[in-house]
């Protein structure tokens, strides 16, 4: 038997079977990967993984493991579906412009004090960009409680009492990443209505996610989206087929053209106002394989009618989640070991009847009927300008031999700009400003003769703490503007799809490579960028790694360092002290995969959406939300920091304000702290002061020690042997505070403090190493 795996590029095949196990099979089922369904190869990732498919009428990632699980009978092209011709015509109808027709469950609940909408829908298919319409400027993000996926909450504009949050983006309502959980769980939560947006250029796999959301007895208005691109390409959907058939409003909008948005505000709140739920929630088909499925669901259904009833869970959902084997729902409802037992029985005679398993017996009922309806409903679009575009620009983005050199250009010319011209010249022109303002404070203190003490908080603690800190903000907010410019484009899909292979190695997947690059750069933009990663599992693990990516404010102490003691081997010292970074985190990696982070990195399902042009709201307010984050953080745990490390540094043990830098508690606490370096050849207090310092910011590490050591010659403490010591204790040891209350506020204050001491000791103890080493030689 042939699996896709066999498959070469450009052959095409029909599934005939889809094997593997769990709430992976549950997902690629999911995602369209059916019996049945005919897919075509389309090309491996330049490494010979994974492997890319067209299914469905959009492209989908799969990785070679899986792909050898799905069996196929080769077929010579995919089957072209006869062009439908339905007669085009307006669209009075639910979804008709101020006029809303009654319906039985019609509850005239006028008065409704708040209203709250869940706006859920596929990636990709215009979520955030319609979120940024229906509130405008109206909306915060937070966290949802105990996990770290952001949540949107905004106000629907004209609608003072209406509240939306904007879900992550799914694909079935069963769970499968932890983002998945935490939308399934909201809509669980039942929200007043569901805005469910559909991507009408994917209008199949997309109602996927509807026929389960219509489940909910919520009601529930359909977004459909990107009728411009429909349009622009030739096709055509009959709105008034589509909601009878799925008997709720469907307003055809453009999200990115605001076009018929305010109708869409419109029908959700009336459905919301009147508590309309859906129409019709049975979708099995009687005749369907003499009705196996159809009969399993409604036997189901009804014995298990009180038990949802008491759970609160909607009875037709919990009926198919049940058959699915959805463990959760499961627990929920309480059943006695009898209905258990007679489910497993009605289950078991379905997948007789029916010739297929139970998760492929209801994903199949849904996209049979998905393929029904569309076909009376929808005429398909020719293949669009955007996705021959897209195709094109894929030849050379994710092509064998140019995916790499072009990755690598790019990301050089990102950091280039970043680091070198655009953020580089706001963090000049923001510090020149810092320093104006210091200067002007520094002269009003002292013709006002304020107190010595609060002078210097003032000037040495806050302002050079602060100022020290919102250098910062230019860099993260231009490598931000890049990576949603990326991001939004649609090319970060194709990274991961290029480097699953190598990340997989490290029991990450794909997607982790860019955070661990953004790392190179500055640790706090790479630790915040880790949230687009779709399981909890792969953002820890990757945080833990970003501290070894040697960030750019630890280049100054290597110049410094290689050039004094290395000379001529200078640049050779510099790019081992990089390799040796990224070495330490292909080890620690190896070490987590089986011991912290034991289990499966995110299997590689992935959409690969067409290249489209970054909004410019989108990247906008992508911004807002990153420099809001940062300055919030900067004023709290940052700016307590400095201030304690400004505090420690001016003050000895009496609290008295010191004279001599080597009198204060720093200085005082380095001293304790020689014996501790002692072995790695760095019994000197002004070195441990500064690396002490470099804990408030990587720059400071060169400047305390000039500093302290004013005019004297460091190589009076130092060996050659030490000064490697030194460089590698700097490339791992602790990041810095901005980087740490990053990863607090990521993974919460114990990992954070974990990190601290985990990086110190690992640094430590590989120091050791290389001082013994060169010793030696
Ligand atoms: P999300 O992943 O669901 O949040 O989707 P986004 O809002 O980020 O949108 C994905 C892409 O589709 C972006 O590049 C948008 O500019 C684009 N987009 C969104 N809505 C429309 C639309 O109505 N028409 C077209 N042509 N593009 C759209
Ligand atoms: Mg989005």
């Amino acid at each position: 038997m042939k699996t896709i795996k066999d498959l070469n590029i450009g052959q095409s095949g029909r599934i005939t079977s889809v094997g593997g196990e769990g709430a992976l099979r549950q997902h690629i089922l999911d995602m369209g990967l059916i019996p049945g369904v005919d897919i075509s190869v389309i090309k491996y990732a330049p490494m010979g993984d994974p492997v890319e498919l067209r299914v469905h009428g959009y492209e989908l990632t799969l990785r070679l493991e899986d792909a050898a699980k799905i069996e196929v009978v080769p077929i010579d092209s995919i089957k072209e579906e006869k062009k439908v011709s339905i007669k085009e015509k307006k669209h009075p109808g639910l979804g008709e412009e101020d006029v809303f027709k009654p319906r039985k469950e019609r509850k005239a609940s006028e008065h409704q004090e708040r209203l709250t909408f869940a706006l859920v829908g596929n990636q990709n298919s215009g979520k955030t960009t319609l979120f940024n319409q229906l509130t405008g400027s109206s909306q915060h993000v937070g966290n949802f409680p105990g996990v770290t996926v952001d949540k949107k909450e905004g106000i629907i504009r004209g609608y003072s009492y209406a509240h939306i949050t904007d879900l992550p983006g799914i694909y079935s309502l069963s769970p499968y990443s932890s983002e998945e959980i935490v939308s399934r769980n909201y809509v669980m939560s039942k929200p007043n209505a569901i805005i469910n947006i559909v991507d009408a250029m994917n209008i199949e796999r997309n109602l996927y996610l509807t026929m389960q959301l219509l489940e909910m007895d919520i009601p529930i208005v359909v977004a459909l989206n990107m009728m411009d691109e429909v349009k622009n390409n030739g096709g055509y959907i009959d709105i008034n087929t589509l909601e009878a058939e799925l008997g709720v409003p469907v307003v055809p909008i453009s999200a990115a053209k605001n076009e018929g948005v305010d109708e869409l505000i419109k029908h959700a709140i009336h459905v919301a106002k009147y508590q309309e739920i859906p129409q019709r929630v049975d979708f099995c088909d009687k005749n369907d394989h003499n009705g196996a499925v159809h009969r399993c669901l409604h036997g189901v259904r009804h014995l298990i009618e009180d038990h949802a009833k008491s759970a609160h869970i909607p009875v037709r959902f919990a009926a198919s989640k049940l058959i699915e084997g959805d463990k959760l729902i499961e627990e929920a409802l309480q059943l006695d070991d009898n209905e258990k037992e007679t489910i497993d029985h009605i289950v078991l005679q379905m997948e007789k009847e029916r010739g297929l398993d139970k998760n492929a017996s209801i994903a199949d009922m849904r996209f049979g009927f998905i393929m029904k309806v569309c076909k009376k409903a929808v005429v398909k679009p020719h293949i669009s300008k955007e996705h021959l575009r897209s195709e094109s620009i894929d030849r050379i983005l994710t092509g064998k031999y140019t995916a790499i050199p072009v990755f690598i250009l790019i990301m050089m010319m990102v950091f280039y700009l970043t680091f070198n011209v655009i953020g580089a010249f706001f963090q000049d022109l923001l510090a020149k400003g810092v320093a104006h303002v210091s200067s002007l404070v520094d002269a009003w203190m002292i013709s006002a003769h304020v107190n010595p003490v609060v002078h210097g908080l003032v000037i040495d603690g806050i302002f050079e703490g602060v100022g020290s800190v919102l250098s910062f903000l230019p860099i993260i907010v231009t490598l931000f503007f890049f990576l949603s410019l990326l991001e939004d484009s649609g090319y970060i899909a194709r990274v991961a799809f290029v480097m699953d292979k190598l990340l997989r190695k490290m029991g990450l997947s794909g997607r982790s490579i860019v955070p661990m690059l953004i790392g190179f750069g500055c640790t706090v933009p790479a630790v915040m960028s880790t949230r687009t990663l779709p399981s909890e599992r792969d953002r820890r693990m990757t945080i833990l790694l970003t501290p070894f990516m040697s960030c750019s404010a630890k280049m100054p102490i290597y110049a410094f360092f290689a050039s004094a003691f290395f000379k001529s081997y200078s640049a050779i010292v510099m790019a081992g002290l990089y390799l040796l970074g990224i070495i330490m985190a292909i080890i620690m990696s190896l070490v987590f995969k089986d011991t912290l982070f034991k289990g499966e990195a995110v299997p590689f399902v992935m959409e690969l959406p067409n290249y489209r042009m970054p909004g410019v709201k989108n990247v906008a307010q992508l911004l807002w939300e990153k420099s809001k984050d940062f300055i919030q953080r900067a004023f709290t745990v940052i700016f307590m920091a400095t201030v304690l490390i400004w505090f420690m540094k001016s003050f000895d043990i009496h609290f008295n304000m010191v004279q001599e830098s080597h009198q204060s508690i720093l200085s005082m606490i380095s001293g304790w702290l020689v014996p501790v370096f002692a072995p790695l050849g760095l019994a000197d207090w002004r070195i441990v002061t500064s690396l002490v310092s470099g804990f408030m910011a990587k720059e400071s590490v060169v400047s305390t020690m000039q500093v302290l050591f004013s005019g004297m010659k460091i190589d009076s403490v130092l060996t050659t042997a030490s000064a490697a010591s030194l460089l590698v204790f700097s490339l791992l040891y602790t990041p810095c505070v901005a980087a740490i209350a990053s990863i607090k506020r990521e993974l919460g204050a114990r990992w954070a403090i974990g990190v601290v001491l985990w990086q110190c000791v690992i640094a430590w103890v590989v120091s050791f190493v290389i001082y013994v080493i060169v010793n030696l030689i």
